[in-house]
């Protein structure tokens, strides 16, 4: 969003491809909100020195000549937040696609303005706050319902708290007043008034009042993600894969079915389609935990290929930005940008066209310390305000917390980890999904590689309080196994099949059935698309017992074909497609028919 405070015109004096040179700008600042030429193409100031302004400019600047207009608006780039914003779709600058492509047609004409909300829209406006309390910036004024599921907090703007000197209820259109403050500054009262929206500068995070460590993980309902390697709420993860190893996929199964309020989906530099399947399903498809339409918790931000490679970077940051504002009403936000290296090209580009010292790769030397400052805007925190006013606090001890989840697709080229995008990115985040290309090739799906990935979060607590309290264990055996069979895997590399002792190769049986019948999960099928935490529970707990039941079996001479061949092995892998209510059921039954099995060997649990 653009604030029009108008500051004094310049002149072009340079193009440089998204990159134009400014005379006569007098008093601009750095990141500065400019219009640039006739046609009035939206760039940002990103370099002054005595003589000349340097813009990167968000839009097509073929066309535009030497000497056009420069109007600089005096205000950085910023977000417009209120009610409304849920189920929109943006491009980078905050303009709503559908309000674009109504003006316009479905080539998007340049140098466009729009609201990016609606200002006729009345919203029945529900207060909270009493008059004459002092309430602290975030504090929450009261309540809009935005959609059926979502309650829109209308807080103070960080920076103007005060003495609530009027509110009021009813139905109101986003700028009209709700209520005012007495801000107190400098011994001298100014009257603030609140309206439905405020405005926030995308390259500022968001003040928090304070920081928590984040340990409840994001139930996502991929069960390699869940069990293996969780991201916690308030974390940030990085999903690298070279080209068509399921990178997309993931993420838009991380949209659809993790457990967030708001889920943000930016979609930076890659092909339209992507966003048309999102555009396509995301109204039809239900939130597995509200039954409402998926697009009504979902922003979505598009800027994709064929758009302006400059405005990549204005998406990333309207998108958080974006977040940040849920989260400070106490809500769990989960951000998705595909892909964050078309981000990085961008970097990239910008800064060749400055002449800047390349560092790595081409890479600006500043790229660390962005990608580093992006992540950091991922949190689970005490929301700004919170205590609310004194007497509220007192009645309601309890704080507002929320939480922002950040999860970055990579596209290293060739798929090469060591590339520097993926390697400052892996630096600063919790969780590592390294996808594999092997892996996909093979049609293993999510090509999670599982001795590769990581997670550092400390989530086991919050597993096993909440799912079953041998859940822990249940893990780490599962990955100890999965680790034995790529030992073993390396020795039948090198001397074949043959040298392995029956011991042996029941690892290799059973971390197959956990690779293929629990690993391994279809983004297209109707049930397996998305598995609660309990169903992934109860599936790695009977794969489990029953590799318990094999190596009892064995000490017993029972040849392993017999075992393997148990009808209630294909039954096993069945499951996943099994509906969730059923499965539980079936699942304790089959554990039941296992058991009489290998009672019949003289095996007992
Ligand atoms: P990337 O974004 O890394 O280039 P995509 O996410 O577009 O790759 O995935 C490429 C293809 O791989 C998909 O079109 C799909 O056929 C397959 N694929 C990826 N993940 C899954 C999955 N979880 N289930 C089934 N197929 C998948
Ligand atoms: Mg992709």
């Amino acid at each position: 969003m653009i604030e029009r405070v108008e500051t004094g015109d310049g002149r072009i004096v340079r193009i440089a491809g998204p990159v134009v040179g400014a005379s006569g700008l007098d008093n601009a600042r750095l990141h500065d909100v400019v219009y640039v030429g006739e046609v009035g193409l939206v760039g940002e100031i990103i370099q002054i020195s005595s003589e000349q302004a340097t813009i990167q400019v968000y839009e097509d600047t073929s066309g535009i000549r030497i000497g056009e207009r420069i109007q600089n608006t005096g205000a950085p780039l910023q977000a417009r937040l209120g009610p409304g914003l849920l189920g929109q779709v943006y491009d980078g600058l905050q303009r709503p696609l559908e309000v674009l492509a109504e003006k316009t047609g479905d080539f998007i004409r340049r140098g466009l303005a729009a609201s990016p909300l609606s200002e006729d829209i009345y919203w029945e406006f529900k207060p909270r706050a009493c008059i004459g309390s002092y309430l602290s910036p975030g504090s929450v004024l009261g309540i809009v319902t935005e959609s059926h599921t979502l309650e829109h907090a209308i807080m103070v703007p960080p920076g103007k708290g005060g003495r609530l000197v009027d509110i009021n209820s009813g139905k109101f259109k986003l700028n009209d007043v709700v209520a005012v403050i007495d801000l107190q500054s400098n011994h001298k009262v100014d009257h603030f008034e609140v309206t439905l929206c405020q405005s926030w500068p995308v390259r500022t995070p968001r003040p928090v009042q304070a920081r928590l460590a984040p340990r409840e993980p994001l139930i996502t309902g991929t069960r390699v993600i869940d069990t293996l390697f969780p991201v916690a709420r308030g974390g940030s993860a990085i999903i690298p894969g070279g080209f068509g190893t399921g990178k997309t996929v993931v993420e838009h199964c991380l949209a659809r079915w993790a457990d967030a309020d708001v889920v943000v989906y930016i979609g930076c530099g890659e092909r339209g389609n992507e966003m048309t399947e999102v555009l396509e399903e995301f109204p039809i498809l239900e939130d597995p935990r509200t039954g409402e339409p998926l697009m009504a918790r979902t922003v979505l931000i598009a800027n994709t290929s064929n758009m302006p490679v400059a405005a990549r970077e204005a998406s990333i940051y309207t998108g958080i930005t974006i977040a940040e504002y849920y989260r400070d009403m106490g809500y769990q936000v989960l951000v998705l940008a595909d892909s964050t290296s078309r981000w990085g090209e961008a970097l990239r580009e910008i800064s060749g066209r400055l002449e800047e010292m390349p560092g790595e790769e081409g890479y600006p030397a500043y790229l660390a310390a962005r990608l580093a400052e992006f992540y950091e805007r991922s949190g689970k925190v005490v929301c700004l305000g919170s205590q609310e006013d004194e007497t509220q606090a007192a009645a309601e001890p309890d704080v507002r917390t929320g939480s922002l989840t950040l999860v970055g697709a990579v596209s290293p080229p060739g798929g090469d980890f060591s590339e520097p995008m993926t390697q400052n990115s892996m630096r600063v985040v919790g969780t590592f999904w390294a996808l594999d290309y092997e892996l996909s090739r093979r049609r293993h799906f999510p090509a999670i590689n599982w001795t590769r990935s990581y997670s550092l979060y400390e989530t086991q607590d919050w597993y096993n309080q909440n799912v079953g309290s041998d859940w822990f264990e249940r893990v780490r055996s599962a990955s100890s196994l999965l680790q034995r069979e790529a030992e073993l895997l390396e020795i039948v590399q090198l001397v074949g099949p043959d040298a392995l002792a029956e011991s042996e190769r029941a690892v290799l049986a059973v971390a197959r059935m956990l690779r293929e019948d629990f690993l391994q999960q279809s983004a297209y099928h109707e049930v397996d698309r998305y598995c609660p935490i309990e169903k992934a529970y109860w599936m790695l707990t009977i794969i489990m017992d029953f590799y318990q039941y094999v190596q009892k079996a064995l000490g017993l001479e029972v040849p392993l074909p017999k075992v393997m061949d148990m009808p209630e092995v294909g039954e096993i892998a069945r499951l996943k497609e099994l509906p969730t209510e059923q499965a539980e059921m079936n699942i304790q039954e089959l554990s039941k028919r296992i058991q009489h099995r290998f009672a019949e060997f003289g095996i007992q649990e």
